[in-house]
């Protein structure tokens, strides 16, 4: 697990400012949620510290490493999607652990890697099956599953749930809450959905505009929000 931190990050594209000097400090093993009107910047602030999108200027560590530089399979970074974009034609197992394959890693260790994965996420009775053939809760597992694969030191989730319908989402939020609290490996989470964000997080980050309005529990956001913006955020009823 690693801890992040964004010295002045400010992106743009072409004139457009989507990022304005965000200063952020998320500390080991700390889960922090993401959240912020739609268009705020919260993907590309997740695909900067991915690395899957250059900064225009400021910098960007992980594990108190200088990445701003690094390319995205170098940071030890796993994301999850809202779109699970599973390979069609494999079947979960090697949907899992093709990564790693291609990393030429020993078969005996990626075996005992998928099983141990298979089991945290509850999914070894479908390894034998292709994505259509699952449903979309089971394929967001194998999509969680294909990123903890690889044990990175940070995972980065962007709207993971929001193709799920309510019941799923709660319990899928349960299973993302029980992973953190097992693995402890820092995570940072952006959904749209307040129960998620106020249930999930550590602390939470509203976002507007590309800055930063308000960073805190999700007490302390509630109990005292700094202006009517997060007020109206976090108490809005949905
Ligand atoms: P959010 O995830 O909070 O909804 P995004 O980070 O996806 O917001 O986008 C923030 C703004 O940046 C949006 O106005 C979006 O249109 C713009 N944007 C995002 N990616 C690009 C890109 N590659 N090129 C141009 N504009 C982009
Ligand atoms: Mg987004």
């Amino acid at each position: 697990m690693a801890s992040v931190t964004l010295k002045e990050v400010s992106k743009s594209f072409g004139a457009y400012d989507v990022l304005r000097s965000i200063d952020l400090t998320i500390d080991d093993g700390e889960f922090v949620v993401f959240v912020g009107p739609s268009g705020c910047g919260k993907s590309t602030l997740l695909r900067v510290i991915a690395g899957l999108v250059p900064v225009s200027s400021g910098d960007v560590f992980i594990g108190g490493e200088q990445v701003t530089d690094v390319p995205a399979s170098k940071r030890g970074v796993a994301f999850v999607f809202q779109t699970y974009a599973l390979y069609p034609h494999m079947n979960v197992a090697r949907n899992i652990s093709f990564a790693l394959e291609t990393a030429r890693m020993a078969r005996n260790e990626i075996r005992q890697r998928l099983t141990k994965v298979a089991d945290m996420l509850k999914i070894r009775h479908l390894l034998d099956r292709k994505p259509k053939q699952l449903s979309g809760g089971q394929r967001q597992r194998v999509a969680i599953g294909r990123a903890l694969v690889s044990q990175p030191q940070l995972f980065l989730f962007d709207e993971p749930l929001s193709n799920l319908d309510a019941d799923l989402r709660m319990e899928m939020r349960f299973e993302i809450a029980k992973l953190h609290a097992e693995i402890s490996t820092t995570m940072i989470y952006v959904t749209h959905d307040q129960t998620e964000a106020m249930t999930l997080a550590d602390r939470i980050v509203i976002l507007n505009h590309g800055r930063i309005e308000q960073i805190g529990s999700p007490r302390e956001l509630y109990d005292r929000p700094v202006n009517r913006f997060v007020a109206g955020f976090l108490g809005s009823p949905r």
